[in-house]
């Protein structure tokens, strides 16, 4: 008969002490012991901050799982869910396939993940700081914007590249704002155009204090050294969004700066999530022993799980201590069960709390004993370095952490070839995403929002507007397809979310996908040809006010409920060439055209049998349509139109409301520049003649 299975999901602080434990005390011949991490080593977070600053390497902050864990099956592979009443999980195995593997007990600590999604722009401009992956790249982006501001001739462009804002300032926030700011600082000496002025770090704060788990005094002695070091501390400052020129805070200042690092956001990992049983702020509840309520044998512990602490009845923190005395307590839990006695409620009384602040100082509390300074640091590294699965890694690391100490830190950085990536951004409603003149190197797909495109007047003196742009539509291929520089800016309308391509990325999707290379082609003569045939149709359009053309609304616009049947009857009957729906503050969210409506078959047959045809119109509209506002002017309208093959454009007050006002007709655009541009004369014979010529008017609608 085969032994029974002990499956542990994470290899993290919580699943390794729990696996020690367990192995030492269960004979390998009697209980398997299988361990799924998707690394094959631990992460050891608290000295992560290291190897950002360059004062460790990756291989100190990580420890192989299958050289701590003798005795235990340790498996690389990702677990994509767990069936608690089946008793098995899902993972994907080394060949990418989907498998299952039953247990006879299930230990939880796969922890959480990273989310920065709350912040907008965040998840696309700031590094997260989890993984050795995470730091690494944040180092070589540090030391890349150090040897930009190297040879800048910029003096503020200089300036943005050696900001960094680090957005939280708990452990992990604080770490490594005293790292960066130590890296950048202490390499200057080989930088000769790199001045101490120039050099910005900044923790944005949302609370009134940093570390709000130390005690004042530490708190106090945190602040003041690292301001002395030139630290940068806005506090009871939100950031509320990310862009890739610095970060805006909730009472509208900007923090710039071409490195932003994000230590606050996490979310449960998709599997937990999935898991139906109760959770606590997307943490696993668990009885006071730690197993899972109404599952016999399953238990979770460490960051993904909400145990209370018997000491206090509070929830514990995410914290590592937690989590490794969790997983001991687990332990002796699983095998009192084993053993049929009774288990024990999670009791622990924390040891005390360390952080490194920067320039080899730390602030401690051990048990009570307040230390900071060098003793504290000191004490700090020594705790970690024990950690350390063997005592050749201990004297080995060790050693080189004395040599640090005396030796100046590497400067070199492994680049990233930017123009072989695919990556998203994010831009604040104004932000300028592109600007004229400047050397192409990437091509833009909007995903959400819009974008105008602008271009500087013939005569030098401000800029014409010649497109609005929404999501589906792209810009940047003309520079990058013909190597010149940009023809035109391209700035945010509202908030925009974009998907970026390197040349390289472009130039191969779209020799390879047709459709994308015949879009690119007409967008490219489209865009080029606009210059050529319409300045003077721009001239008359000029003096036209918008508000000429807008018609009104005949119609009251749609609410997203509204019945797909009547929309269509409404369309049929009123002759419209489309209906606006708006929600309930009377926001334009929609619109549905004629070509709109074949979408509701599609609809319709996606249906179960016998299913009500509850088809509205939310479900065949388009969401968010492009809309042009009552101070735009009348050439953006017929450009916009133009550049979307649209017939009509809805008009709405503004941008921020987007109530809707009326819309422009394409026909009614035309009949205006026909009157100003076209001189109608009779001719002795009584015949009609127009005498401008008509292929200046000649617009492809
Ligand atoms: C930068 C940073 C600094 C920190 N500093 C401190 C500090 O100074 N002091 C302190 O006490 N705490 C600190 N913490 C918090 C501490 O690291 C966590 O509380 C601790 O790691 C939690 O341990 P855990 O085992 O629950 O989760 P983790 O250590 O996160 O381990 C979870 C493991 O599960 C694995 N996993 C996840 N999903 C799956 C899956 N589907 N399949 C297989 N494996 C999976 C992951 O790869 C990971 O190895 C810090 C955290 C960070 C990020």
């Amino acid at each position: 008969m085969a032994s029974p299975r002990i499956l542990i999901i994470g290899g993290g602080f919580a699943g390794v002490k729990c696996a020690r434990k367990l192995r030492q005390a269960l004979p390998q011949t009697q209980f398997e012991i299988v361990l799924f991490n998707q690394e094959n080593h631990m992460v050891f977070h608290p000295l992560l901050a290291g190897v950002a600053g360059g004062t460790l390497q990756p291989k100190d902050v990580s420890a192989p799982l299958r050289q701590m864990l003798k005795g235990v099956w340790c498996r690389t592979e990702c677990v994509l869910s767990i069936d608690l009443d089946s008793k098995c999980i899902e993972y994907e195995a080394y060949d990418e396939t989907r498998r299952k593997m039953s247990f006879d007990y299930l230990v939880i600590a796969a922890g959480n993940k990273v989310d920065l999604s709350a912040i907008p722009g965040m998840n696309d401009h700031a590094f997260s700081f989890k993984t050795v992956g995470d730091a690494l790249a944040l180092q070589a982006h540090i030391m890349e914007q150090m040897e930009k501001a190297e040879v800048c001739d910029d003096p503020a462009q200089k300036k943005w590249h050696l900001s960094f804002v680090i957005v939280g300032a708990g452990f992990s926030g604080v770490e490594v704002a005293g790292e960066i700011n130590d890296l950048v600082r202490r390499s200057r000496k080989f930088f000769s155009h790199i001045e101490e002025e120039d050099i910005s770090v900044t923790i944005v704060h949302s609370r009134d204090q940093i570390l709000p788990e130390l005690d004042a005094s530490l708190r106090a002695f945190a602040q003041d050294r690292m301001s002395k070091a030139g630290v940068r501390i806005l506090l009871n400052a939100m950031a509320s969004r990310a862009t890739p020129l610095g970060i805006t805070l909730k009472d509208k200042r900007y923090v710039h700066g071409a490195t932003i690092v994000c230590t606050i956001g996490t979310s449960p990992l998709a599997m937990i999530q999935k898991l139906n049983v109760k959770k606590e702020r997307g943490r696993i509840c668990t009885n006071p022993d730690m197993s899972v309520p109404g599952y016999a044998n399953v238990w979770a512990i460490g960051d993904c799980a909400a145990v209370i602490n018997a000491l206090d009845g509070k929830i514990c923190p995410t914290v590592a201590q937690f989590a490794e005395r969790q997983a001991k307590q687990v332990a002796e839990n699983i095998i009192a069960n084993l053993e049929n006695k009774p288990t024990k409620p999670f009791h622990y009384k924390m040891m005390g709390s360390m952080c490194a602040i920067g320039g080899y100082d730390a602030v401690a509390d051990i048990m009570g004993v307040r230390l900071s300074g060098f003793i504290a640091w000191f004490i700090w590294r020594g705790v970690y370095l024990m950690k350390l699965p063997s005592v050749f890694q201990i004297v080995k690391v060790g050693l080189e952490w004395g040599c640090d100490l005396i030796f100046p830190r590497t400067l070199a950085h492994l680049k990233a070839d930017r123009s072989k990536r695919i990556w998203r951004a994010f831009y604040s409603a104004g932000d300028a995403v592109i600007e004229e003149g400047d050397a192409g190197t990437e091509f833009y797909v909007i995903e959400r929002g819009e974008a105008e495109v602008g271009r500087k007047k013939i005569n030098g003196e401000g800029e014409d507007l010649i497109a609005v742009l929404g999501p589906g539509d792209f810009f940047g291929e003309g520079a990058l397809l013909d190597n010149r520089p940009r023809s035109a800016t391209v700035r945010a309308r509202t908030d925009l979310e974009v998907t970026v391509m390197g040349s390289n990325v472009f130039t191969q999707i779209s020799s390879a996908l047709s459709p994308l290379k015949d879009a690119v082609v007409k967008a490219i003569n489209r865009r080029t040809n606009i210059w050529k045939s319409l300045h003077e149709v721009r001239e008359v359009l000029e003096l036209v006010p918008l508000k000429a053309l807008i018609q009104p609304l005949p119609e009251s616009p749609l609410s997203a409920n509204y019945h797909v049947v009547d929309a269509i009857h409404k369309l049929n009957v009123s002759r419209l060439d489309f209906l606006p729906v708006t929600d309930d503050d009377g926001r334009l969210i929609g619109m549905i055209t004629r070509s709109d409506l074949l979408r509701s078959i599609e609809v319709a047959a996606a249906l179960p049998e016998g299913a009500e045809m509850n088809i509205t119109a939310k479900d065949i509209m388009v969401q968010n349509p492009i809309a042009i506002t009552v101070s735009d002017t009348a050439a953006l309208a017929i450009m916009t139109m133009r550049e979307h093959g649209f017939k009509v454009v809805p008009v709405v007050e503004d941008l921020e409301t987007r109530r809707i006002v009326g819309y422009v007709r394409i026909e009614n655009v035309m009949d205006h520049i026909a009157q100003k541009l076209l001189v109608r004369e009779k001719t002795s014979t009584g015949e009609v003649r127009v005498t401008k010529e008509m292929p200046k008017l000649k617009i492809e609608i």
